[in-house]
């Protein structure tokens, strides 16, 4: 008997929320060379048609081959995510649990998950414009020179422009047939410079020469802002472009401004690609392609942009890297910047890690020698380090939160020096508590184990954990009490305080007051203007800008940074004290930090009084340590969430107990336990905690957890999730 011509197997990632990859047969009478990784594939899906990625060809399918329905149709003839993306989808969707078809969507653009093509942003000749003679166009000087650029090859507009033909000329050259568009399969970026940087300091040479392109390595960079940690990434940035390499830059959510952008523009002639998730889809889809083809030597991005393939990938930057928006808090729960690192491996290239306060992850990374760490201990300009000071609040009186002694210090920086003060406090509105006086009743969220926060302005009280508004109540709805009392602090009370002790403007700084991007460009603008005045915000403030002018930063309440449920609360504390204070005199010397707290003889404090921030790292290290909490312990935790109040915790206890026996040794399940806020939004949320000492007992213990959860049964309104590497616990 001959062997029967087995079909192709197309193992794909389809964008449904189940973890497993499916497969299809290949569409009959296709070229089995067409059917490469990386390409995209109509496919039936239930009644529907859906776009999935081709993550291999197998031979013979876990399924019955007869039950297997065929692709309908092939929609690239390129893959469109290279073996190093491909990968990496892989890995993240194993690591951290998640659906895979879900990851590989997190690569793609909305338009091509869409299933839509590529587009033709490119310029080219035409055959006809390829065999014009010599001097044809002697009489449009502006479209012959474009005719000889495009003579090397097709080019980006973005390039065009840059060499001074205006989108006239192409549209005329156009319509002699003499160029057209294609699609851009740029490979090498311009390296060229429109400008060179300073001289490097000592520090930052060094730094630069630890780093060799073209292999794979990481490294911590830390050095307060101001030290020239940008300098040093630009550097960088210019040797991998000088070998036709491309860098990805990953920027903090309220970091990517147009500042930033353009700081790089400056620099470099090559395109700069910027991808973050407020942008249109077309902008996106554009910038994403920019990026695939080659044509744009930098890319640089929010959170998302870590999985955008490269051309020629060959130098990775996580700036800020200690940030909170590097980790997605919903769907695929990721960190961008343990991504990073694990993409630098696969593309064999280096990922520098930036930061004033690094993590206590990457600090562990670098003592352990997995990160080469380098310090840059000055500050650029001469200008000094602020001097901290902790002002001891007890007993004293406060004016909105405001001490006599703070208000002076206010005072004589705006009115008496004509500089700007930084106020700093987590909290917005006007009050976080409303009290009835004759009766004790206090305003709860409806949805939420929460107070509401009275927001004056807006005249309403607003919970900040879920959706819930309501009007400012006139009376108590409880005894009719005329007299309302508000307790506790927000931005709104200390703005209307300062507007009536100060002469100069006072601009707040928080989400209520910063709504889009052009309210923090003003902001900048105003910052940038040095006019004496007042910049009083909340945790938006602490994100890698540039103050110029500021010469006193006060931190208001440091007390609530200190009491967190979380184990990161000292970490998150000591990170944004030091934050904020490198906002101060940046470039004037003798910036001043007050800390206004009643436990002034706090270690923390004391450490960052001295300007310690590696004495604070690593006492906080060490109680880690003995808790076995991360960066020691490798921490994840199953989730769940629903509307009854029982049903989480009985669900969760069905795991722990199924999962329990097959546990390895090095694995500790703690809980259930209720969430820090058990009931938010009207649902009810506990978790399982699960402790493990290597990362490899960790992979096998989320597998085990994650599978026992998918078969065991749930209340149908039940939904649960597994967190790797959780960040708010
Ligand atoms: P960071 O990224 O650490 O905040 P930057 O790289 O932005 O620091 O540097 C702060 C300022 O100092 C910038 O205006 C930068 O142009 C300037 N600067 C950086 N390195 C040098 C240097 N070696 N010589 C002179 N100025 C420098
Ligand atoms: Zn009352
Ligand atoms: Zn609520």
């Amino acid at each position: 008997m001959t062997q029967s011509n087995k079909p192709i197997v197309l193992r794909l990632a389809a964008p449904v929320p189940l973890r497993r990859p499916f497969d299809y047969l290949a569409p009959e009478d296709l070229s089995p060379e067409l059917l490469r990784p990386g390409i995209r594939l109509r496919v039936p899906f239930g009644s529907r048609e859906i776009t999935a990625v081709l993550m291999q060809t197998v031979d013979e399918s876990s399924v019955d081959e007869k039950q297997l329905r065929a692709a309908n149709s092939v929609l690239d003839d390129e893959p469109l995510l290279g073996p190093s993306i491909m990968a990496l989808c892989s890995w993240a969707a194993d690591y951290y649990q998640h659906p895979v078809g879900e990851v590989f969507s997190a690569a793609l653009p909305k338009t091509l998950r869409d299933g839509k093509g590529l587009s033709e942003t490119h310029w080219r000749l035409t055959v006809r414009g390829k065999g014009l003679p010599e001097g044809a166009l002697s009489r449009a000087p502006s479209q012959a020179k474009a005719l000889a650029l495009l003579q090397n090859g097709e080019q980006a507009p973005a390039s065009l422009s840059e060499a001074g033909v205006s989108s006239a000329v192409l549209r005329e050259l156009a319509s002699k047939e003499l160029i057209e568009r294609c699609r851009g399969t740029t490979k090498a970026p311009n390296p060229g410079l429109k400008e060179s940087g300073p001289t490097l300091g000592e520090e930052q040479a060094q730094a630069l020469a630890a780093v060799t392109l073209g292999e794979f390595s990481v490294h911590l960079l830390q050095g307060v802002t101001g030290s020239g940690k940008t300098e040093v990434y630009l550097r960088l940035i210019a040797a991998c472009l000088e070998r036709g390499d491309q860098a990805l830059v990953l920027i903090p959510e309220i970091g990517l401004t147009p500042q930033t952008v353009e700081r790089f523009e400056a620099r470099f002639k090559t395109p700069v690609a910027v991808l973050h998730s407020g942008m249109a889809d077309g902008q996106r889809f554009a910038a994403w392609q920019a990026a695939q083809c080659g044509s744009a030597g930098i890319v640089m991005g929010t959170r998302s942009a870590i999985f955008t393939p490269l051309a020629r990938p060959g130098l990775i930057v996580v700036d800020e890297e200690h940030d909170g928006s590097y980790k997605q808090q919903d769907g695929f729960r990721y960190s961008a910047r343990d991504v990073a690192v694990k993409r630098a491996q696969l593309e064999a290239c280096p990922v520098i890690l930036g930061s004033a306060t690094p993590s206590l992850e990457s600090l562990e990374n670098a003592r352990r020698g997995r990160y080469q760490h380098h310090f840059l201990r000055g500050r650029q300009g001469g200008g000094e380090l602020p001097m901290l000071q902790t002002l001891d609040l007890r007993g004293l009186h406060l004016n909105a939160g405001i001490s006599d002694y703070l208000l002076a210090a206010i005072r004589d920086t705006v009115e008496t020096q004509g500089r700007q003060a930084l106020l700093f406090l987590n909290r917005r509105g006007f009050a976080p508590t409303l009290q009835c006086h004759d009766c004790g009743w206090v305003a709860g969220c409806d949805h939420c184990d929460a107070r509401l926060t009275v927001h004056l302005r807006k005249r309403c009280l607003r919970c900040h954990h879920c959706a819930a508004q309501r009007a400012l109540p006139p009376q108590c709805p409880d005894c009719g009490g005329r007299s309302l009392l508000t307790h506790g602090l927000g931005t709104e009370q200390t703005e209307e305080f300062l507007n009536t002790v100060l002469r100069c403007p006072v601009h707040r700084v928080d989400s209520d007051a910063m709504r889009g991007v052009d309210a923090m460009q003003s902001l900048l603008e105003v910052a940038q203007g040095e006019e004496p005045c007042v910049i009083l915000g909340t945790q938006m403030l602490t994100k890698g800008h540039h103050f110029p002018a500021v010469q006193l930063v006060g931190v208001i309440d440091a007390d609530a940074l200190l009491y967190s449920a979380d184990f990161r609360g000292e970490e998150r504390m000591a990170q944004l004290v030091v934050q904020v204070a490198g906002r101060a005199g940046r470039e004037a010397s003798g910036g001043k930090v007050l800390i206004q707290t009643h436990y002034p003889d706090d270690p923390l404090f004391e450490s960052l009084r001295d300007g310690h921030f590696e004495a604070i790292t690593t006492s906080l290290l060490e109680k880690r340590r003995s808790s076995g909490l991360p960066p020691f312990g490798q921490l994840m935790l199953l989730r769940s969430d629903a509307r009854d109040e029982r049903d989480g915790e009985a669900f969760l206890r069905a795991v722990q107990r199924e999962a329990q026996q097959y546990l390895p040794k090095d694995c500790q399940l703690i809980g259930p336990l209720p969430s820090a806020m058990p009931r938010r939004a009207g649902r009810f949320r506990w978790q399982l905690w699960c402790i493990a000492a290597s990362r490899r007992s960790a992979l096998a213990a989320a597998h085990l957890l994650v599978d026992r959860a998918e078969t065991l049964k749930k209340p149908r309104e039940l939904s649960w999730f597994i967190d790797i590497d959780p960040s708010d616990v």
